[in-house]
């Protein structure tokens, strides 16, 4: 049975960084996913592809959970030779503002792609990792979730939810040879920070820049691998040296 990995938010960002990773160090079949930017989605496979690995394109949208149920649900049925043994909740966005003047729309946006995403692809997922007792969860949470950003309150309580969600399942599922970790990034290059000004955002970073996504991807890798199989329900940060 060829053993996959699902990365929500793999079109873009660090999604598409540990997709790529994933499929280099681990000899996985990478499962693409993405919510609206083809594309971007198709240079990720291309990448992948031209590496020597294999992949595919899972379009849906984590925060409708009858979307990621019918698309799961057809790929269980079409691919009966594969198990995805290793799912990195990655999809997230951001919507910052001020608590005070914050629109509900983007409070629950922020928490419904961020946690509600985690539990409608986990949930899915967990069944095959637990009859098989075999599974690898990373989730992508933040800085911001440990310590709390003042601008990003909606986005600081989704990241916090992945963090309280990271500890508790681990400890649920250990028996089954699954483990759970999350790792916590600072500023890293991307779409999502690209309207930092990173000369002026670097000062709070003791390295003195902002990470790559291949840095993340990296950890997340190792996480995947074999190499860290007794680390469970830990967050990880990578930071360049902030302290939370
Ligand atoms: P990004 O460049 O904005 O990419 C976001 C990715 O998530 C895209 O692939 C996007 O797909 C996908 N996505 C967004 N909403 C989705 C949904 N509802 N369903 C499925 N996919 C969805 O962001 P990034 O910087 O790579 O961030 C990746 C993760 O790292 C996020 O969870 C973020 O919170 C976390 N993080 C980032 C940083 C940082 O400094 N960059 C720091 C800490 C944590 P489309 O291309 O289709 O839109």
């Amino acid at each position: 049975m060829k053993n996959c990995a699902l990365i929500t938010g793999a079109s873009r960002g660090l999604g598409k960084a540990i997709a790529i990773q994933l499929a280099l160090d681990n000899n996985l079949h990478i499962l693409i996913n993405y919510s609206s930017n083809e594309k971007a989605a198709e240079d990720t496979l291309n990448e992948i592809v031209k590496n020597g690995g294999t992949a595919e394109i899972l379009k849906f949208n984590v925060q409708d959970k009858e979307n990621v149920d019918k698309a799961l649900d057809e790929w269980f049925a079409k691919n009966q030779d594969k198990f995805i043994s290793v799912l990195v909740n990655n999809a997230g966005i951001t919507r910052d503002g001020l608590f005070m003047w914050m629109p509900e729309k983007d409070w629950d946006d922020v928490i419904d792609v961020s946690a509600k995403g985690m539990f409608n692809v986990t949930q899915k997922l967990i069944q095959p990792m637990l009859r098989k007792r075999q599974g690898r969860i990373i989730n992508i949470a933040s800085l911001s979730g440990l310590k709390g950003v003042p601008g990003q309150t909606n986005y600081s309580a989704a990241k916090g939810a992945m963090i309280g969600a990271t500890k508790a399942l681990a400890q649920e599922v250990a028996k089954r040879n699954i483990t759970v970790n999350a790792v916590a990034p600072g500023f890293i290059k991307s779409d999502m920070t690209e309207a930092f000004n990173e000369e002026d955002y670097k000062k709070l970073v003791p390295l003195n820049r902002f990470g790559n996504p291949e840095e993340v991807a990296h950890l997340v890798s190792f996480l995947a691998s074999e190499k860290a199989a007794y680390i469970t329900g830990e967050i990880i940060n990578i930071n360049g040296g902030i302290y939370s």
